[in-house]
C-alpha cells in the first residue's frame, strides 16, 4: 500500500502517518523529489483498512500495490536508480558496457582481452572463475585462481570487475575482490544466495532466470532490496521457448516493461540469449533502441579454442565495430557509450 503525501502538506502529517504505519508492525518505504511525497508500507497489510489512512491530515490517496515486490516498484520509488561502481554510474546518461570472456582461461587470456575490450570503450570487464556448467564434465572454471588474473587484469586497465558467485561460501572473497558480484540465471531463486547478497553494500548484478516472468524476475530482485542493498542491477539474458534456432529467446520486450514497473537499471545480454556471435551485435543495437542503461558482451580473443560459449563470443574487432554501432543508436536517445 502506498499513501500519496500532498507535497504542500506539514512534515508532522508524514510523521504521524508513518507512525501509524510503524504502530501496525509493518515497515516504511519514503520517498520524497521535486513534485511527489510518497509513503510506502510494507509487509503484510491485507488486514490494514484503508480508509483510516485516507482521513489523515496531508494524506491526498491511497494506493493498493498488488505486486509482490516493493521496494523494487516504481510506485515506490518514481525516479531511476543510479548505482555507482568505483565512481563510474549504471543507470545514468552513460551506457555500462560490460565485456569480458565468458571464463578465466589464464592470466595472458583475460589480460588481453581486458586491454582490447577497454580500448574499445568497454566500461567494465567480466569473467567467469567458478561456472555454473549444464555438464558436470565441462570446464568449471579456474576458481580462486582465475580471480587472481582477473584482479591483474583489472590493475592493469583500472575496469572494475563482474564476476559471477555460485555460493554463500564465496561471498567474503568476492566482497574483498570483486567490483560487482553476479547472480547467475540458474541461482536467480537461490533465495539464500540473495538474502546474503543482500547484506552486502556490494553491487549485484542479477540475471533473469532461464524460464521466469518479469514478476519472478523482479520479485527475486525485492529479496535483495528487501535485505538493505538497493544497488542491484538487472540483466535480460534471453528466455527458454519453443525456438530451438537461438540458445535462447532475447525478450525485447522485458526492457521497456522492467522500466515501466521499476526504478532499477536494465542491461541486456545479447551473447547468452543468442548464443550466436553474428546475432550478438544487431540484438546489442535493438537494446540500446529500446531503452537497455548497458550491455553484457561475450568478448574472446581466441573463439574458436574458448573454454566455455566460443560459439557466441566476439572477437575484439568484432567488438570494437559493434560499440561504433551501438554508439550510433545511443546517440538517438541522448545516451553516451
Ligand atoms: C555468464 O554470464 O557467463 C552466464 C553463465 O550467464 P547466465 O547465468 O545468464 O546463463
Ligand atoms: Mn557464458
Amino acid at each position: 500500500m502506498i499513501i500519496v503525501m500532498r507535497t504542500d502538506g506539514e512534515a508532522r502529517d508524514a510523521d504521524a502517518v508513518k507512525d501509524k504505519i510503524l504502530d501496525l508492525g509493518l515497515e516504511v518505504c519514503e520517498a520524497i523529489g521535486v513534485n511527489y511525497h510518497i509513503i510506502g508500507m510494507i509487509g503484510d497489510t491485507s488486514s490494514v483498512d484503508a480508509e483510516s489512512f485516507k482521513l489523515m491530515e496531508g494524506v491526498e490517496k491511497v494506493i493498493h500495490v498488488q505486486e509482490p515486490y516493493k521496494r523494487v516498484s516504481r510506485l515506490f520509488h518514481p525516479e531511476n536508480s543510479v548505482i555507482s561502481v568505483n565512481g563510474l554510474s549504471i543507470g545514468g546518461e552513460k551506457l555500462a558496457i560490460i565485456a569480458g570472456p565468458c571464463s578465466v582461461e589464464s592470466k595472458s587470456q583475460i589480460t588481453e582481452v581486458a586491454i582490447e575490450v577497454k580500448k574499445a570503450g568497454a566500461g567494465f570487464l567480466r569473467g567467469g572463475a567458478f561456472k555454473p556448467r549444464t555438464s558436470p564434465y565441462s570446464f568449471q572454471g579456474l576458481k580462486e585462481e582465475g580471480l587472481e588474473y582477473l584482479k591483474y587484469a583489472k590493475e592493469v586497465t583500472k575496469l572494475p570487475i563482474v564476476v559471477e558467485l555460485m555460493s554463500v561460501d564465496k561471498l567474503e572473497l568476492y566482497e574483498a575482490d570483486v567490483d560487482i558480484i553476479q547472480i547467475g540465471a540458474r541461482n536467480m531463486q537461490n533465495f539464500d544466495l540473495l538474502k546474503a547478497v543482500g547484506q552486502t553494500r556490494k553491487p549485484v548484478l542479477l540475471k533473469r532466470g532461464l524460464s521466469a516472468t518479469i514478476e519472478e524476475f523482479l520479485t527475486a530482485a525485492e529479496y535483495i532490496l528487501a535485505g538493505g542493498n538497493e544497488n542491484v542491477i538487472l540483466c535480460e539474458r534471453g528466455i527458454r521457448t519453443f525456438e530451438t534456432y537461438t540458445r535462447n529467446t532475447l525478450d525485447i520486450s522485458a526492457v521497456p516493461v522492467i522500466k515501466k514497473l521499476s526504478h532499477l537499471p536494465v542491461i541486456v545480454d545479447p551473447s547468452h540469449a543468442s548464443g550466436i556471435w553474428w546475432m550478438v551485435e544487431p540484438l546489442a543495437m535493438a537494446a540500446v533502441a529500446v531503452g537497455a542503461d548497458g550491455l553484457m558482451i561475450e568478448v574472446h580473443n581466441d573463439p574458436k579454442n574458448a573454454l566455455c560459449d566460443g560459439n557466441q563470443s566476439v572477437t575484439p574487432e568484432n567488438f570494437k565495430r559493434l560499440m561504433d554501432r551501438v554508439r550510433e543508436i545511443a546517440r538517438i536517445h541522448n545516451r553516451k557509450l
